[in-house]
């Protein structure tokens, strides 16, 4: 099997940075918003703050791909003193949690690095972050050609056997509509 280049973007988090005011939120569900900017609900958002101020943590995380089973089990990892517990580190739409769910159809939200119409150079949270919590990374890595599409494939199947063709086929119209 042929290997392709492809772009690899990411974000990478610095929890010890973050402060927890929730900029990024505001901005990714704004700038995703039907009309773009006409609301800022971070329910709406692709990045989410977990937070506990109490043991002074403070975690973004960004929304990845659809999950379609939940995890069988709960780790907690220690990481520099501090507990955290895996749920609040994943950043998979899992069908146990709302998060990352769109709230009026329940359809899962995924992170696209802001290359929506129009896309931006750089992530608008990460713009957005004043204290340098998250940044913004490129890098090039070899794939074998068609695992992208085998991967589309997988996950589209899984957000249609659980939400059903139709919801997903009525979300899509409902929101070209709004754009
Ligand atoms: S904008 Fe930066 S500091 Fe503020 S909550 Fe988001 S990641 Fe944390
Ligand atoms: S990169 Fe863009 S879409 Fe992704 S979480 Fe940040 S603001 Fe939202």
């Amino acid at each position: 099997m042929s290997k392709v280049k492809k772009t690899i973007k990411s974000i990478k988090i610095d929890v010890d940075k973050c402060n927890g005011c929730r900029a990024c939120e505001v901005i990714c569900s704004a700038f995703h918003a039907a009309p773009k900017y006409s609301g800022n609900n971070p329910e709406r958002s692709r990045i989410r703050v977990m937070y506990d101020p109490l043991r002074d943590l403070y975690v973004p995380v960004y929304a990845g791909q659809y999950t379609a089973a939940e995890c069988m089990g709960r780790e907690t990892y220690l990481i520099d003193g501090k507990e955290y517990d895996e749920c609040g580190l994943c950043k998979a739409a899992c069908p146990s949690r709302t998060l990352f769910h769109e709230p009026d159809s329940g359809l899962p939200l995924k992170c696209d690095m802001c290359e929506d119409d129009p896309p931006q150079e750089e992530p608008l949270c990460v713009q957005w972050c004043i204290n340098d919590a998250l940044v913004y990374e490129v890098r090039e890595e070899e794939v074998e050609e068609d695992v992208k599409v085998e991967e589309i494939e997988t996950g589209l199947e899984s957000i249609i056997d659980k939400y059903g063709l139709q919801r997903v086929v009525d979300t899509v119209a409902r929101m070209s509509k709004k754009g």
